[in-house]
């Protein structure tokens, strides 16, 4: 029999909460890639580069995937050949190579978007449920980062754009120098194309503001 006492932790059972929702984001993940001719590795490949001046590295792309280096290099050989990425040589070192999506990739990944099962678990929540979670979410990449667990991703707390609680008191109480306009915490990014990663004493300055202008009063 059930009983509410469950010896698990509330981290474990969170975690198990996780699991549960990642496990959908799989099914998305594999109906999409089946509609695009591809499989959901390839797929994750195309939305990592996507957006990304620069390209990336093979070990980088490796490294945003959590996936080996053979393996990366398998899957970008598959994308090659459908010419949706390219190799370029890198401008700053003419050696390295650096990959980049095609023109035919950006439309691919710009196609068809079937209906997601896990946008409509989100969109269940109400809107200040939205953002909370979204600023959680925030914090538990900034500590995946933190332990080098996943690389850094382009989110607004760690952008040299990005000035924290500047406009504390208004309902839109951040500043993103880039665009040069004030945004609220629903609006902050977790993968902006225009993200310039700050110094390591910045984002560890801006984080420290954040956390204190995010608390609940
Ligand atoms: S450039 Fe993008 S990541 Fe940087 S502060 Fe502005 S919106 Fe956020």
């Amino acid at each position: 029999m059930e009983t509410p006492h469950d010896p698990h932790s509330i981290n474990y059972r969170i975690r198990e909460g996780l699991a549960r929702i990642a496990t959908i984001m799989r099914v998305d993940e594999w109906n999409r890639a089946k509609t695009l001719g591809l499989n959901p590795t390839q797929l994750a490949i195309l939305t990592a580069l996507d957006g990304r001046m620069t390209g990336l590295s093979v070990k980088d792309v490796a490294a945003h995937l959590g996936i080996s280096q053979p393996t990366a290099t398998d899957s970008l050989n598959a994308l090659e050949k459908k010419s949706l990425v390219e190799r370029r040589a890198s401008a700053e070192d003419r050696r390295a190579v650096r990959v980049h999506l095609t023109t035919d990739g950006a439309s691919t990944l710009q196609s068809h978007q079937p209906d997601r099962l896990a946008e409509r678990a989100v969109a269940s929540l109400e809107s200040g449920q939205h953002q909370e979670l979204l600023v959680m979410l925030v914090t538990m990449i900034r500590e995946l980062q933190d332990q080098d667990a996943i690389p850094q991703q382009r989110m607004c707390v760690s952008c040299q754009y990005f000035l924290p609680f500047e406009h504390s008191g208004s309902s839109q109480p951040h500043h993103c120098k880039f665009v040069d306009a004030a945004f609220g915490q629903s609006e902050l990014r977790i993968d902006c194309r225009d993200q310039l990663l700050s110094t390591p004493q910045k984002r560890a300055s801006d984080w420290n503001k954040f956390q204190a202008g995010s608390a609940p009063l």
